[in-house]
């Protein structure tokens, strides 16, 4: 693997590392950044930081890494990598609409951890862990350890289920980030699901290439190739998260023979115009992942000013549609609140219903959008 010391980075984040240390997964989450007052020795909190930074961590712990602290600008307070990453007072207040399980999962867990809502493929909660907390987390009811909540999990009922469930043949290991897991625990979880005649294709959705790429190792890759066909979903936000390292780590993917898609979410201030999505696709492409979906931001509590209007949304895929190459376009789609699952927003399926918005699923039920806009 090659090595990246970014000479110019501040002494704060390298922490009196060697090169080898810094390029080490270990390393890097050993000394990620947990508390307000680690930060500051790198860049300067606004008072709206500083105080949310007392009280997040009881709803989602804070933990950035040293590589994505990195390639925030610490000058600049509204750089949208750090809006991302970095907690703000208004994500500790709940607005009226927002739900702690927007996407309605804890109704549709048919054991701890797996949730079975489309017909046939299933999510299988793995981690509650991850590299970075991104402060708009679907899941922070569960992960980071934060919330007095668990996310439940219990892999052989998991098996079990599945086993059971002959229609299943597509299994997505989420968390949580599941490339956190050791090279063994992943090993297991996939050869046990391997192991079941029905599961075709197996999906794992994480952030990890783009906050600890360093994880992503010639071992690990050869390991995941075994497991064929085995696609990997990355969440990305930014052209400036696919940094050099972030490049080689998915361009090793890509070479053991694993395929890329990427999920993005729709977030004010950080990707909410035509520029910035276009700028996304185009880098994405080029470090060879295919954007998949971009998804509208969850009414989850705490997320009032990440979330722009639906009409920004389709006026984003509206720029990129036609004028730019079409692998370039993802699926814009709603996770609709209240368990109706992924819905394609579009000018067509969007509904008008007594002032307010509602989608259609896939199976003809209408669900409605905590906003009239
Ligand atoms: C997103 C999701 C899937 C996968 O959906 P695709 O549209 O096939 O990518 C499966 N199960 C659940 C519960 C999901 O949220």
């Amino acid at each position: 693997m090659s090595l990246y010391f970014p000479t110019s980075l501040h002494p704060s984040l390298i922490q009196g590392a060697s090169l080898e240390q810094w390029n080490d997964a270990n390393w890097q989450l050993r000394h990620s950044f947990t508390q307000a007052a680690q930060l500051e020795g790198y860049l300067q909190l606004s008072a709206d930081e500083s105080a949310a930074l007392q009280s997040c961590g009881e709803k989602l712990s804070l933990r950035i890494t040293p590589h994505f602290l990195s390639l925030i600008d610490p000058a600049d307070p509204s750089d949208p990598l750090r809006l991302q990453v970095i907690p703000r007072e208004a994500e500790l207040r709940h607005e009226e609409g927002e739900l702690l399980d927007p996407c309605g999962e804890d109704a549709d867990m048919k054991a701890p951890g797996l949730v079975h809502r489309y017909p046939d493929r299933a999510l299988l909660l793995c981690s509650d862990r991850c590299a970075t907390y991104c402060r708009y987390c679907t899941r922070s009811r569960m992960v980071s350890g934060g919330s007095k909540c668990r996310m439940p999990l219990n892999m052989d009922a998991a098996i079990d289920y599945i086993k059971a469930h002959p229609e299943l043949r597509d299994i997505l290991l989420s968390g949580g980030d599941p490339l956190l897991l050791s090279n063994e625990k992943l090993r297991e979880i996939l050869s046990r699901l391997r192991e079941i005649p029905h599961i075709e294709f197996l999906r794992i959705g994480t952030r990890v290439p783009i906050m600890l790429p360093q994880r992503i190792t010639d071992e690990l890759c050869a390991m995941l190739r075994e497991f064929a066909p085995l696609f990997i979903s990355v969440h990305c936000n930014h052209a400036r998260e696919l940094c050099s390292a972030a490049e080689e780590a998915l361009g090793r993917l890509v070479d053991h023979g694993i395929p890329l898609g990427s999920q993005s979410v729709l977030l004010r201030g950080v990707n909410d115009d035509a520029a910035t999505q276009r700028a996304l696709y185009h880098r994405l492409l080029c470090c060879r992942v295919r954007p998949y979906y971009l998804y509208h931001c969850d009414p989850v509590s705490g997320s009032s000013h990440f979330r722009t209007s639906i009409k920004e949304g389709l006026d984003i895929i509206d720029s990129l549609r036609g004028h730019t190459t079409g692998y370039a376009v993802p699926d814009y789609v709603m996770d609709a609140p209240g368990g109706g699952g992924k819905v394609p927003l579009t000018r067509e399926s969007v509904l008008r219903i007594n002032g307010g918005i509602a989608v259609r699923n896939y199976r003809g039920d209408i669900y409605h959008y905590p906003s009239a806009e």
